[in-house]
């Protein structure tokens, strides 16, 4: 039984909550794609924890956690995310942590190039892309150059250090260029010397891992960062991320092309929240954004950013649904609404005069405007409800007409952050 959780919208739906809920009922979880510029946050009864690299599974004793071959590695930031769940009591070892020996090292040059070019788009054009600064996008390019290092060069170190010395020169036209400090192969060698020491033990074809555990029966999750329109092909390009978040990349990007998913489910927030540049249709404003950001607590888990927000876009829902091929739906944050007595939705876009129902090109998206309908809220607490009979009859009203918006069944509503505040619907 493979499954997929993916973000239907621009990240921050509520992901890590889903798979630390629903992991329950699987053996493995899987990451298959970005790095440490995620950020779920995950409140349970062990605490309350934001994770960047560990797949969201590593909170459950009985499940293995896999970092698949698709992600790319900041060595650094891993061996810190390890000791601080440690530290908070929770168990990790290479039983339960397989890191794909084909994943990518992202280098400690890769976050400085990231921090170079936003600051130079910056003052250049005033424009940057809004990354994490995370090296994220700068390590991704280096993979498709073919100039990237894998984790699976850390169990050979003297082979990686006959290539090392050329990729540092290569690295330095560009940071000299910037008119940065050079980087040295030392340096570089303390890197991968510290880190490897603590890593190597976790690192194996992960590949062969999922296919024998899949051949046994084991129940396989697969967890997206961001969402549909931060994916690097079907996202509001140059706005999204640098990976492919999608659905149908989660068998490649864990380790596993000959193996396909079962089952697609998607992850929606009753709302809207985008973080960084780009176009935002549904986007609020003033007031009605500060309110709506304050409720739900729209601040980036891994960068304490403002997120920008709006009420729910079934036309980029719809668009979103449609590229995880979701089979059913998580509702996320519908408590967050609680206080409105009049919701409203993004049920269109405006282009040129005429209504759209679609999602368009990127440059397309900044020239529409958004057309809202406003329904009847619930005006009432429903963070306590378990059942979907618990509901109010507003809060079922509003499930069943996203539902109906965006053609595809909700199975869950979640309803507070915590593990168990959430709704299986009938
Ligand atoms: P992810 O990146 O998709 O895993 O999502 P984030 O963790 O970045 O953002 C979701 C935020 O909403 C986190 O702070 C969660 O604790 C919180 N959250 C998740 N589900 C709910 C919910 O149903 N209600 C409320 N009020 N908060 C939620
Ligand atoms: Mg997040």
């Amino acid at each position: 039984m493979l499954t997929s959780i993916c973000g239907i919208n621009w990240g921050d739906e509520g992901k890590g909550r889903m798979v630390d809920l629903l992991s329950r009922d699987y053996d493995i979880v899987c990451r298959y794609q970005g790095g440490n510029n995620a950020g779920h946050t995950v409140i349970n009864d062990k605490g309350k924890f934001i994770l960047n690299l560990l797949p969201s599974g590593i909170l459950r004793e009985d499940v293995v956690c896999v970092m698949g071959p698709g992600m790319v590695i900041d060595l650094k930031h891993l061996c810190g995310e390890i000791q601080k769940l440690r530290s908070a009591g929770i168990k990790i070892s290479p039983e339960n942590l397989k890191i794909s020996d084909k994943a990518i090292i992202t280098m400690p040059y890769n976050v400085l190039q990231d921090i170079m070019e936003e600051d130079r788009l910056a003052k250049a054009t005033g424009k940057p892309y809004g990354s994490t600064r995370r090296g994220i996008a700068p390590v991704y390019a280096d993979k498709y150059l073919k100039k990237a290092f894998r984790m699976g060069e850390l169990l050979n170190l003297d082979l990686l250090y006959k290539r090392l010395p050329d990729i540092v020169d290569w690295k330095n036209m560009t940071i000299k260029a910037y008119g940065f400090t050079p980087i040295s192969v030392e340096d570089m060698k303390a890197y991968f010397e510290e880190y490897g020491a603590i890593l190597k033990d976790y690192i194996i074809d992960v590949g062969m891992y999922l296919n024998k555990a899949n051949a046994e029966g084991k129940k396989i999750m697969f967890e997206a960062q961001l969402g549909a329109l931060r994916d690097i092909d079907y996202g509001i390009v140059p706005y999204t991320s640098s990976s492919s978040t999608i659905a149908a990349y989660a068998p490649i990007g864990a380790g596993v092309p000959n193996l396909k998913l079962d089952k697609s489910i998607g992850i929606m927030k009753a709302y809207s929240s985008c973080v960084g540049a780009g176009p935002f249709t549904c986007e609020y404003f003033g007031e009605k954004a500060d309110k709506l950001r304050e409720l739900g607590g729209e601040y980036g888990a891994a960068t304490g950013r403002p997120r920008r927000v709006g009420p729910f876009d079934a036309v980029a829902s719809r668009y979103g649904i449609m590229c995880q091929g979701a089979d059913e739906i998580a509702l996320t944050k519908l408590d967050v609404l609680d206080s409105y007595e009049e919701i409203e939705i993004c049920t269109h876009y405006e282009l040129d005069g005429k209504i759209i129902d679609h999602f368009p090109f990127t440059d397309v998206l900044d020239l529409c405007k958004p057309v809202f309908e406003k329904v009847k809220g619930w005006n009432c607490d429903i963070s306590h409800c378990r059942k979907a009979e618990d509901l109010p009859k507003e809060a079922l009203d509003y499930i069943r007409l996203l539902e109906k918006l965006c053609g595809c069944k909700i199975k869950y509503v979640s309803v507070g952050a915590e593990r168990d505040a959430c709704i299986v619907m009938d």
